[in-house]
């Protein structure tokens, strides 16, 4: 029934051409496959990428390729160390390059967005100002300085306005942090309009690009924004490494990120102190041992898709995100999240969508598309607690799409949506350990890891 309904959509055939397809890069595990509860193994259906997604074949290639190189940075004469110093700093030039940065902002490698917002937190010199729709890692950054939420208004018209009298009223705002993409409904912040309010009030803007960044393109000097932070394991680059690129004034003169070796010119022991001379951004905050294959994945990461990030990878996302949001309006009592009515807000957006399905438990939904279907999908409050309690009081399901997407994966979604909407499913469930499950799980877990998957930590939920 489901695929009936689908041919008649009229952006189908064309998503299913995929024009942009053939020259998009593979990703590692694109043909892996599944158990599900009826015995049989099923392609894997990833629609959780903007959780994380998977490593791109030239990024594995070129971890391979380093590993024999593997040596300490900046501090020995052996050839190793001389190859890996070279491999970060070619790094960082890929990734100041591949978000447009100016020459003279500096690029600091961190593990992730998270600790590069913690990095930014420590070096910023006055009140934070953010919006409520934030994830946790925009929202929750700012412990140890002054930081104001601005409540998002139904309209991103009123959202800017409200932005805007904040910072009117109490000009003393140092940064305005904001998402780039929404994680929850893939809705894009104007960045620039932004930045213009921003500095119109003396503020700098950080631009949050988790979400973002692998889907369009990061122009920090082109939006005459101050910051971006990234991670790589959802840009392809799962090796536990990530960024933050901006002015280099508040990074030099900020207190050490990570303290100790690497991150200091001079240590001297005075009285019963020690005595240090700092050195600049970005060795200030890189004290200890650099994760050189994570600096040497990302700079891959970014140089596959440089060429592709102006067009081919919106192209490719948007003709899925069309056939998408089609099938999942056949979707009997399916609700797709948005957190703007207007226009500007419900344009453009990445091909993540999140919705509830009727009363059922989201838990419930996701623990069905992947017993039964093989497929992943995320469920809860994705780290973003404030913006959920507003759309929906509580749970959703989130399917996100990326590289490795295609057109029979969305079919797939929808298909399996609107047999689990009509109750239909094909396994009984239950909460198991705080999370849905289905009972039995006669599914072997053959991967490499061993044991039974962990619980679902807080965050999600
Ligand atoms: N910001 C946004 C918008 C995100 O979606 C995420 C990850 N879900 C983060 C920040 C945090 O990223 P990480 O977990 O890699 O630090």
């Amino acid at each position: 029934m489901t695929a009936a309904l689908l041919t008649d959509t009229p952006c189908d055939v064309a998503a299913d051409r995929a024009p942009h397809r053939a020259e998009l890069p593979r990703v590692v595990g694109a043909d892996l496959s599944v158990p599900v509860v009826d015995g049989s193994r099923v392609r894997y259906c990833d629609l959780d990428s903007a959780a994380s997604a998977p490593a791109l074949e030239a990024v594995a290639a070129h971890v391979a390729e380093v590993l024999p190189y593997h040596g300490s940075v900046h501090r020995g004469a052996g050839w190793t160390s001389r190859v890996c110093t070279a491999l970060v700093e070619d790094a960082r030039a890929d990734v100041a390059r591949f978000v447009r940065a100016r020459a003279d902002d500096v690029v600091v490698f961190t593990r992730n967005t998270t600790d590069a917002l913690g990095l930014l937190a420590r070096a910023v010199p006055g009140p934070v100002v953010t919006l409520d729709l934030e994830h946790h890692a925009t929202l929750l950054a700012w412990r140890h300085t002054e930081h104001r939420v601005v409540r998002a208004g139904r309209t991103l018209a009123a959202t800017l306005d409200a932005l805007r009298t904040e910072l009117t009223e109490r000009p003393d705002a140092a940064l305005v942090a904001v998402t780039g993409a929404s994680n929850v409904t893939g809705e894009l912040l104007p960045i620039p309009e932004i930045v213009r309010i921003a500095h119109a009030a003396g503020a700098r803007v950080c631009v949050d690009a988790a979400q973002l960044a692998p889907h369009r393109r990061v122009d920090l000097a082109g939006w005459g924004a101050d910051y971006v932070a990234l991670s790589g394991h959802k840009l392809y680059a799962p090796y536990g490494i990530g960024a933050l690129v901006g002015r280099r004034d508040w990074l030099d003169t900020a207190e050490p990120h990570l303290a100790g070796g690497g991150a200091v010119g001079s240590v001297a022991v005075d009285g019963d102190r020690t005595r240090t001379e700092w050195l600049p951004a970005p060795q200030r905050h890189e004290g200890g041992t650099p994760n050189v294959l994570g600096s040497a994945a990302l700079g891959a990461a970014c140089r596959e898709l440089d060429p592709l990030i102006d067009e081919d990878v919106p192209a490719h996302e948007r003709a899925l995100l069309r056939r998408l949001r089609a099938g999942l309006a056949t979707v009997p009592g399916l609700r797709v999240l948005s957190v703007f009515d207007d226009p500007a807000g419900s344009g453009d957006r990445t091909a993540t969508v999140s919705f509830t399905l009727g009363e059922l438990p989201a838990g419930l939904v996701a623990a069905a598309l992947s017993a039964e279907h093989g497929i992943g999908v995320r469920d809860g409050r994705f780290c973003a607690h404030p913006l959920l309690e507003r759309l929906t009081g509580g749970d959703a399901v989130r399917a996100s799409l990326g590289l490795r997407s295609t057109a029979s994966d969305v079919d797939r979604l929808v298909h399996a949506l609107d047999r689990i909407a009509r109750r239909e499913p094909g396994w009984t469930y239950a909460i198991v350990d705080g999370r849905w499950a289905p009972t039995p799980d006669p599914r072997p877990l053959d991967g490499p890891g061993s044991g039974r998957p962990g619980a679902a930590r807080g965050c999600g939920h």
